[in-house]
């Protein structure tokens, strides 16, 4: 029997606020455990929670940049539960009215693009950080994380396949980062991703018993959680067996799920209105103005680099994974006469060197500009291409001009042909043995007096001239 998998997400991400939600404690990752906590976040018995306006603001920019229909009221809840991660004993939260409804994604699918529906956006404070210790029977917490505004993202069920959902999580990131609404940062937590995965055969409308995937912290762990669950539970049913309702956590070092707990104990969260917050009424300007804080999307960028630039697709994918990558090549290519050749240094050695030094674009001191100047310095002839290796190094550490580079190390390409022909002469005169076997047919000894000539002059020998003056002094 042939099954196909259905698959929804739900991904938690911090929004980038300098304060928490409902009060003025800083947010800042690696403080100290419970320094940025108050009265107000800790839950002391008389606080009243105030909304943070720029928290607010990135959830609706957020919804809006992925497509949802945004309430123009609504209001936040009470979820009650009681757990050591939060002193009040319930979190804050948004239930029957979100902020964000009926959004999309498109993502490049496994073999045609698709569009993958997003149910809701909602705005919610984050819980603390539980940690078990290794060392005993304690666990030990921190309230820092208490109040971090949070929207959650849930999908449609959607995606079929575990990559497909590695897909939409890329561009939900990259959405999301392009907009400045959150850093995403998976190590650091502030981009979280549960998952809800169940097999059905096909065919079949209704869908099947599913389970619940936690504690996947990376990309890479949601697609092996994903693939080892697909598996497992197309085993059961191929052996005639039910899938049992479960929360499961992926464990990173075996590669496999463990039970959590089953449905038995599902939550009853008694939501009711949180009676400290008034409700959020927004009118049609404000929602304007924060549709006119959304920035060219990676989509929209894509497309245009495709269309302008005529950038194959898997270079636009490449080169708008990050936004400072994408302005990077904007700008460069826009001063280039070779926009593809702008994208072959940036996606090859550039990104190659910026790996090594373990930094990001914008870390380097090069500008666009200036990567703009050194192709055309190789498209005039001054260098050569195997020099120009050289110099964009040079360039990514001192920041100074190509130009100034090849002047300072005298790194010109020598193109003329008079003091070229006497270096192969000398070269032709001292390797009688290549010239034989080229003469034999043997094409490869061309390279290895090129490569004598190359050697001779330290790489700085116009390439094509060289090949053209050798050819003709064997053939004389
Ligand atoms: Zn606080």
């Amino acid at each position: 029997m042939e099954f196909e998998t259905v698959i929804g997400l739900e991904v938690h991400v911090e929004l980038r606020t300098r304060t928490k939600i409902f009060c003025s404690c800083a947010v800042e990752f690696g403080a100290a455990s419970n320094s940025r906590v108050c009265p107000v976040c800790l839950g002391s018995p008389g606080v009243l929670p105030v909304l943070n306006e720029e928290a607010l603001k990135l959830g609706i920019r957020a919804a809006l940049a992925l497509s949802c229909e945004v309430r123009r009221s609504s209001k936040f809840d009470r979820k009650n539960y009681f757990y050591p991660d939060s002193p009040k004993a319930y979190q804050i939260s948004q239930y029957d009215e979100p902020i964000g409804e009926r959004g999309c994604v498109v993502i490049a699918g496994t073999s045609a693009p698709r569009s993958i529906g997003i149910t809701r956006i909602h705005l919610e404070e984050d819980a603390g950080k539980l940690t078990h210790s290794p060392f005993g029977d304690a666990s030990l917490v921190d309230l820092n994380r208490v109040g971090i505004p949070l929207i959650e993202i849930v999908s449609e069920p959607d995606l079929r396949t575990p990559d497909e959902a590695r897909q939409y999580l890329e561009e939900i990131k990259s959405i999301l980062q392009y907009c400045g609404v959150s850093d995403c940062r998976m190590e650091e937590g502030s981009l979280r991703c549960d998952a809800n995965i169940s097999l059905r055969p096909v065919g079949q409308a209704t869908l099947g018993t599913k389970t619940e995937l936690k504690n996947m912290n990376s990309f890479r762990n949601v697609v092996r959680g994903l693939e080892y669950e697909q598996e497992r539970q197309r085993a059961v049913l191929m052996a005639g067996g039910a899938i049992v309702q479960q929360t499961l956590r992926f464990d990173e070092a075996t590669g496999t799920t463990i039970v959590m707990r089953s449905k038995e104990d599902a939550h009853d969260y008694r939501y009711f209105p949180d009676p400290d917050l008034p409700r959020i009424e927004l009118t049609q300007a404000y929602l304007d103005a924060r549709r006119a804080e959304i920035p060219e999307l990676p989509a929209q960028m894509r497309a245009r680099f495709e269309q302008a630039y005529g950038l194959p697709t898997y270079d636009a994918l490449v080169l708008t994974s990050t936004q400072r990558l994408a302005r990077f090549f904007d700008v460069a290519a826009s001063q280039a006469v070779d926009p593809k050749a702008v994208s072959n240094w940036l996606m090859g050695d550039v990104l190659g060197y910026l790996k090594e030094m373990g930094e990001d674009i914008d870390a380097q001191p090069m500008r666009p500009e200036q990567l703009a100047g050194l192709l055309r310095l190789i498209d005039d002839g001054t260098i050569s291409t195997k020099i120009a290796k050289t110099v964009l190094r040079d360039m990514m550490t001192s920041g100074q001009d190509a130009s100034a580079i090849i002047e300072q190390q005298g790194l010109v390409q020598i193109s003329d042909e008079a003091a070229l022909r006497e270096i192969a002469e000398r070269v032709i005169a001292a390797n009688p043995k290549s010239v034989e076997d080229w003469r034999a047919g043997k094409e490869k000894a061309l390279g290895s007096l090129v490569g004598q000539m190359m050697k001779e002059t330290k790489g700085k020998a116009n390439p094509q001239l060289v090949n053209r003056l050798i050819v003709d002094m064997l053939r004389d």
